[in-house]
């Protein structure tokens, strides 16, 4: 079964071509700068990489990339026929999505009203799924939300406290995010414990450009530290993470910003790079503060504190986790950032084995945690799209064929 994995973001459209027969990836790529100027599609397969003129509209690059797919020369596929699926991921299925769900137009028009609460992103998806739709008709597709996995947050731990009328009316409260990643952490941190993922007690840290911390008990998101939008939580590359709201009036005032340019200040703006002042990049942050960029040091110490603050505080709503996975871009990779998010956590029954920690080969699932640590402490690399296929592959493997 071939499945098309699709991400679109307002100006670009990633795209993963996925055999699930053996769960192997076929070819990648990303369609770049859609409607800008010099836009381009990458297209990366058997290990070599192309590129090729980009597109100018949503539908112009579903159709560009299918012929990428198809092409007599470079293509992985004869004809269109071959693929089987597509799935879509999808940031903000608000209270209205709880799973990954077959599209049809009423649940197009669904994504369409959630739009207010992700503006750049789910407008860019339902453009992509109308375009999917005309271009090929007959293929079954597939939504998957990154808040799906968070929907199981009991209200005590999704509710601002803000009045309730308002709450009821405007549906604001915390939907979180990343969900796809952490649902993908928590499966196969079951399977290297050799356990059932519904008796699974964990903290998984997705932390990357954007980072979200999960408590998860029983299998299940009960708490989550990105907010209504991807705005709240740890510090991340340009995003502040919590902040006193009030910090927004006096921005506005001081600076003579409206809400909404605040608010792009904070989301753009802040964390590593506002703070550090060189980037927001956790690699160039870390070769600044080594060099002796004090600013760059205190941005990654802000970033690690935000992040153990939040490991301790669901260790506290879990009554003890089991394990503390890490992932995303900075989780996987930076030994510096998970050695000093978690040291000095031993009262809490974590202890990180240095060595363990700094020397392993990427890309592998590790256990760095020191043998008399009771809490297990992994890297689980993540990979959102293999989880998105597989939801895929589930719902559309009962459907009828039509094509
Ligand atoms: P993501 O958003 O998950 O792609 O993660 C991006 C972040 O991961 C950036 O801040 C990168 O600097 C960071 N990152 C990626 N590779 C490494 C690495 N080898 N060491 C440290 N940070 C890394």
């Amino acid at each position: 079964m071939k499945i098309l994995i699709i991400n679109a973001g307002s100006s670009s459209l990633k795209y993963q071509l996925l055999d699930m027969d053996n769960e192997k990836l076929i070819a990648k790529g990303n369609c770049e700068k859609i409607g800008l100027s010099d836009p381009f599609i990458s297209y990366k397969h058997d290990g070599k990489e192309e590129v090729f003129a980009g597109a100018k509209n949503h539908e112009e690059a579903i159709k560009k990339v299918l012929d990428i797919l198809v092409d007599k020369k470079g293509g992985m596929l004869k004809n269109f026929d071959e693929i089987d699926a597509i799935g879509h991921r999808v940031v903000m299925g608000g209270w209205i999505f709880k799973e990954s769900t077959l599209i049809d137009d009423k649940v197009i028009d669904e994504i369409d009203r959630l739009s207010e609460m992700a503006p750049l992103h789910n407008p860019a998806h339902v453009l992509c799924m109308r375009a999917c739709k005309k271009v090929m008709p007959k293929i079954p597709q597939v939504a998957i939300f990154d808040t799906a996995f968070h929907t199981t947050m009991p209200e005590k731990a999704f509710m601002y406290a803000i009045k309730y009328e308002d709450y009821e009316k405007y549906h604001i409260r915390r939907y979180g995010a990343h969900g796809t990643s952490h649902r993908y952490v928590v499966q196969t941190l079951a399977k290297v414990l050799g356990k059932d993922v519904n008796k699974v007690n964990a903290i998984t840290c997705h932390i990357g450009n954007g980072s979200s911390i999960t408590a998860i008990k029983n299998g299940q998101s009960v708490d989550t530290s990105m907010g209504l939008t991807p705005l709240q939580g740890v510090v991340m590359g340009t995003r502040s993470g919590d902040i006193d709201p009030t910090v927004v009036q006096f921005l506005c005032s001081h600076k003579n910003k409206t809400v909404d340019e605040v608010l792009t200040y904070l989301n753009k703006e802040c964390g590593l790079l506002g703070v550090s002042g060189v980037s927001s990049d956790h690699r160039e942050t870390s070769k600044e503060a080594e060099n002796g960029n004090k600013r760059a040091k205190l941005a990654l110490d802000l970033l690690a504190y935000s992040v153990k603050k939040y490991i301790g505080a669901y260790m506290a709503v879990l009554n003890g986790a089991e394990a503390i996975v890490f992932t995303g871009g900075i989780g996987e990779n930076s030994f510096e950032a998970r050695e000093q998010i978690l040291e000095d956590m031993e009262a809490l029954g974590i202890v990180i084995d240095k060595d363990k920690n700094k020397n392993f080969k990427r890309g592998q699932i590790e256990l760095i945690s020191a043998e008399n640590s009771k809490v297990k402490v992994y890297v689980i690399p993540t990979d959102e799209e293999l989880m998105m296929a597989r939801d895929t592959k589930e719902i559309v493997k009962n459907l009828k064929k039509s094509k």
